[in-house]
């Protein structure tokens, strides 16, 4: 075994952290764990993978489960199409590789919502693959590590290290490598501040020894941020409302939201929009709250209008009407959520 990878195992071995996937060789929890960690934090990811594993203890469990289940239990996590994938790809398990989770790299990799990380993650841990896992935290330690100036938020340098890595990999154990590399970028290589003074690669570190810490890794995105004006209406009439579920192919992909009215512009006029729903007003519209929503490459600005009517709007195919205090049984985005909080306490 090389001495960079001597280092970075036995600095594992007495700092990494207690998780609830840690020693898992289960492919399909270190899957649901791999894809929570996508996009969310460890600490609050640790609470949603024990109820996921709970509620879907294996592949067919969530293969079985409705769809609207599984949105349910991500409520909060965001990026919903995470959680549409794996009920996607559980259901290709079951009906392709007789529910028993696939062990080599190319079919792991073909399955919805897996990429060449997650791929790497799953093989290495679950099944020894030497297959280098290569995430933000990995690109952060190497770039500090070697000096690297490359833009880390291209593929090119993503599989330029991944080459490195590859280099070091022991074949004996590459699943506890990959998650040692891992740690280090997460609980001492971190963005800011990293804990340079604690570090078992202190001696060697380019970046430590060129006083180049803060200076790198290199990450610049060319990614336009695009806004997107929406307008919800809360109709109210006998202790009742309206909720519609999002069919287009887009953000919130069948989750629920109020009736929605999409302008290009914060420019909205109220009045007009409110004619396409050949309504009897029992109060005028009331806007009671906005807000904007950050994304990854969205800014979503939403407003809120209430308004009393004599009946609800006629009933569209993707709608439901709901008792007020029915609300919180349907998955909705965040924003939703936090005005439903907001509103009706
Ligand atoms: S010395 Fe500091 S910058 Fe270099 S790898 Fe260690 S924690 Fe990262």
């Amino acid at each position: 075994m090389n001495k960079f990878t001597k280092i970075l195992l036995n600095w594992f071995d007495e700092h990494q952290r207690v998780l609830p996937w840690r020693g898992e060789t289960d492919p399909y929890k270190i899957w649901v764990s791999e894809i929570i960690l996508q996009q969310t934090r460890v600490v609050q990811g640790i609470s949603y993978y024990q109820r996921f594993v709970e509620k879907f203890p294996d592949v067919t469990a969530l293969a079985s489960a409705d769809e609207a289940e599984v949105l349910k239990l991500w409520q909060g996590l965001g990026y919903y199409s995470r959680a549409r994938n794996m009920h996607a790809a559980a259901q290709f398990i079951r009906d392709h590789h007789h529910g028993v989770f696939p062990s080599d790299y190319k079919s792991i990799r073909s399955l919805k919502g897996i990429g060449d990380y997650t791929a790497a993650a799953i093989g290495s841990i679950a099944f020894g693959l030497p297959c280098p896992a290569v995430d933000g935290n990995v690109l952060r330690f190497v770039a500090r590590y070697t000096g690297l100036y490359d833009n880390i938020a291209v593929e090119s340098t993503r599989r330029h290290v991944e080459a490195l890595c590859g280099q070091w990999l022991p074949a004996e154990c590459p699943g506890t490598f990959n998650q040692a590399m891992m740690e280090m970028g997460a609980i001492c290589c971190v963005p800011k501040s990293p804990d340079c003074s604690q570090c078992p690669f202190v001696d060697q570190c380019f970046a430590f020894q060129h006083g180049q810490v803060d200076q790198l890794p290199v990450k610049e995105h060319a990614v336009k941020i695009k806004r997107r004006y929406f307008n919800y209406f809360i109709f109210l009439s006998g202790g009742r409302t309206l909720l519609q579920r999002r069919e287009a192919d887009d953000i919130w992909k069948n989750l629920y939201e109020f009736p929605l009215v999409e302008s290009p512009s914060s420019h909205f006029d109220v009045d007009r929009a409110l004619a396409s729903f050949s309504l009897d007003w029992e109060t005028t519209p009331e806007l009671v709250w906005e807000t904007r929503h950050v994304l990854t490459h969205r800014h979503i600005f939403a407003r809120f209008y209430v308004l009393n009517v004599k009946s609800l709007p006629p009933v569209l195919p993707h709608q439901v009407v709901v008792p007020l205090e029915n609300l919180r049984s349907y998955a909705v985005a965040k924003v939703t959520e936090i005005a439903i909080n907001k509103l009706f306490g």
